[in-house]
């Protein structure tokens, strides 16, 4: 596609960008104030190496323009409520059946202790992680939720979502799964914003072998309903692709597209992570290659490209040493930082200190902020409902909608 660039409009051109109007450029022309098609993002998706710079600096220009030199993250402490789980994905080591070593159920002290502990260090979200309703398949969860007074997972979850907000300063975020009307309802009671991967709309990875096999609550159709879902409710919600598990370039741009149409109708996506599968020694997936860090830029200036308006991030421990380099791609946060508990879901990948992520953040040009769980732009509609979830969002927000407590 000789002769064409990457992007025109009311964008500032960089020198980058300029010298990647070459003549041999295979990357369309891109303008940021109008919707990018599905077949330029597939070609942008596809674009050769020497077209990668001026795809990523177009991407970087888009980050710009929505977020002017900040990088913002989520000082949280990480509470794996349950690792049992009804589903058996091919890359999860965070998983466990009844009686595997590490299989565990925390109890309300522990939930209140670690939350407390992550208090004292300035943390401002308890992100709740936990498997998707373990007690369909597992007689031993029934018998610890009824020890513990509870119905279901979800009514668990429901009660410890209300202890850290009653008892503490942190503001809960949950990703239980799949979520009817009526829990993303009462979920959303209790917690400011809330979180389902999406991963990829490619069914085909439910087939015999495949990342899906047996994990019943991994369709893409019943994902995308309770993303909408949330949408119809209003609630803030994090979604995210999982990239490098068997799905195709064309999944990744139509899962992006998805997330964009159910953006368009509800306005309720606040965040679009992008994480890239990192093998694991113990998973079924073990051999599987991963995805490269070329696939992963891409990936991500594409989302960037596709969803200017919202917040993109992309977990620095996925792609360490050179995490920075996600900065170039068009990321305007780094998701949760914990100080104090591991990453449950990566636990081979520390986090990065979140002194040494400012540093590397500012070599990039840009300032690292510490955000709540809700993005800036979705706060007040969430403090305009009355109760105790309103007031200790708006004890914990800042005069900029980020956390009060600068980073
Ligand atoms: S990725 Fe989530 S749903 Fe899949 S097995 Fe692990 S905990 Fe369960």
């Amino acid at each position: 596609m000789p002769g064409r660039c990457i992007i025109r409009g009311n964008v500032a051109v960089s020198p980058i960008m300029r010298s990647g109007r070459g003549n041999n450029s295979a990357v369309p022309e891109v303008c940021l104030s109008e919707a990018i098609s599905r077949e330029d993002a597939l070609q942008l998706i596809r674009c050769p190496d020497n077209d990668l710079p001026t795809l990523l600096a177009a991407a970087r220009a888009a980050k710009e323009r929505f977020k002017p030199a900040v990088i913002t993250y989520s000082r949280k402490v990480f509470i794996p409520l349950t690792n049992l789980c009804r589903d058996y994905c091919g890359y999860c080591t965070f998983r466990r059946d009844p009686g595997d070593p590490g299989a565990h159920t925390m109890t309300p002290d522990e939930v209140l202790e670690v939350a407390r502990a992550g208090e004292k260090l300035g943390c401002t979200e308890a992100l709740f992680s936990l498997g998707d309703k373990p007690e369909l398949l597992f007689p031993e969860m029934r018998d610890t939720l009824r020890h513990l007074g509870y119905k279901s997972t979800l009514h668990y979850l429901e009660a410890m979502c209300e202890l850290v907000l009653r008892e503490t300063s942190l503001l809960p975020h949950p990703n239980p799964g799949l979520l009817s009307a009526e829990w993303i309802a009462r979920l959303a009671a209790v917690s400011p914003s809330m979180g389902l991967m999406l991963e990829t709309t490619n069914s085909d990875l439910l087939a015999t072998g495949r990342a899906h096999d047996n994990a019943p609550d991994k369709v893409p159709a019943k994902r995308l309903r309770t993303i909408e879902e949330a949408g119809k409710q209003k609630v803030p919600f994090t979604t995210g692709l999982l990239i490098g598990i068997g799905e195709s370039l064309e999944d990744r741009v139509d899962t992006l597209l998805a997330i964009r149409d159910l953006h368009e109708r509800y306005g309720h996506v606040q965040e679009v992570i992008i994480q890239n599968f990192r093998v694991k020694p113990t998973i079924p997936m073990a051999n599987w290659p991963e995805p490269s860090p070329g696939e992963m830029l891409r990936t991500v200036a594409v989302a960037r490209l596709l969803l200017p308006e919202v917040n993109i991030q992309a977990p620095p421990n996925l792609s360490a040493p050179y995490y920075e380099d996600l900065i170039d791609a068009g990321i305007n946060d780094w998701g949760g930082i914990s100080p104090l508990t591991p990453d449950f879901i990566n636990p081979e990948k520390p986090w990065p200190h979140i002194e040494q992520l400012r540093l590397r953040t500012e070599a990039k040009g840009a300032i690292l902020r510490q955000r709540l769980p809700v993005y800036p732009e979705f706060v007040s509609d969430v403090i305009a409902r009355p109760g105790l979830l309103s007031d200790r969002l708006r004890a914990a927000t800042g005069d900029d909608g980020l956390a009060r407590r600068a980073a």
